[in-house]
């Protein structure tokens, strides 16, 4: 069986993204067919969404403008998977701590854009994230602070004392790159973790 998988294309690693999203649908025995989303109509028709990184200012307007975001908020009130990473997880939330970006209001929790940055560009550090067995080598790029998580999200990990990996109902949120290294288990915790039989 071939899942339609959708990635918001502004801008982010969309290759990374894809290569991911088809090695975690392989080791379920299923293809995965990967669309780059920069308008609207292409929403409705995808088993699963991703929203990589980039800018979250950028990415926003874009979604606004094309009139994508009201899709993604359907997507997601019909239980359909997402994954938001970075930047993504900054538009998913319900507020960025920056008026420029328009959120979506799927993840129940209130992201600091830029947080981490302010103390380290970059580091790499191995996750324990509920849900695997093995830590997760999770990449950071400027990341976002999760400030306040909501009764409606779950923390799926944290770093620092702070989480970095949260999931409220269909939508997974990681302040990290899970794309950045071949390890494609947040992808399939997102996409088929638990709702495999839906496909
Ligand atoms: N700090 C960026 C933003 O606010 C996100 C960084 C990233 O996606 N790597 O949009």
């Amino acid at each position: 069986m071939t899942v339609n998988a959708g990635v918001v294309a502004v801008q982010g690693d969309v290759s990374e993204h894809a290569e991911a999203i088809r090695s975690a649908a392989n080791s379920h025995g299923m293809d995965a067919d990967v669309t780059e989303i920069r308008r609207s109509g292409i929403v409705p028709d995808c088993d699963i969404l991703l929203m990589p990184g980039g800018e979250s200012t950028s990415i926003s307007r874009l979604l606004a403008r094309e009139g994508i975001d009201a899709e993604i908020q359907d997507h997601v009130d019909a239980g359909k998977p997402m994954l938001a990473t970075c930047a993504g997880l900054i538009v998913a939330s319900m507020d960025a701590s920056d008026d420029r970006v328009e959120t979506l209001n799927v993840i129940d929790a209130t992201v600091d854009r830029n947080a981490f940055g302010r103390q380290k560009d970059s580091f790499e550090a191995p996750l324990d994230v509920k849900g695997l067995d093995e830590p997760f080598p999770a990449v950071f790029i400027r990341a976002p602070l999760i400030a306040d998580v909501g009764g409606d999200a779950e923390v799926l990990a944290t770093w620092d004392g702070n989480p970095v990996a949260v999931k409220d109902g269909p939508v997974v949120g990681t302040s990290f790159h899970p794309e950045l290294t071949s390890d494609s288990r947040i992808h399939d915790l997102a996409f088929f973790g638990t709702q495999e039989a839906t496909f």
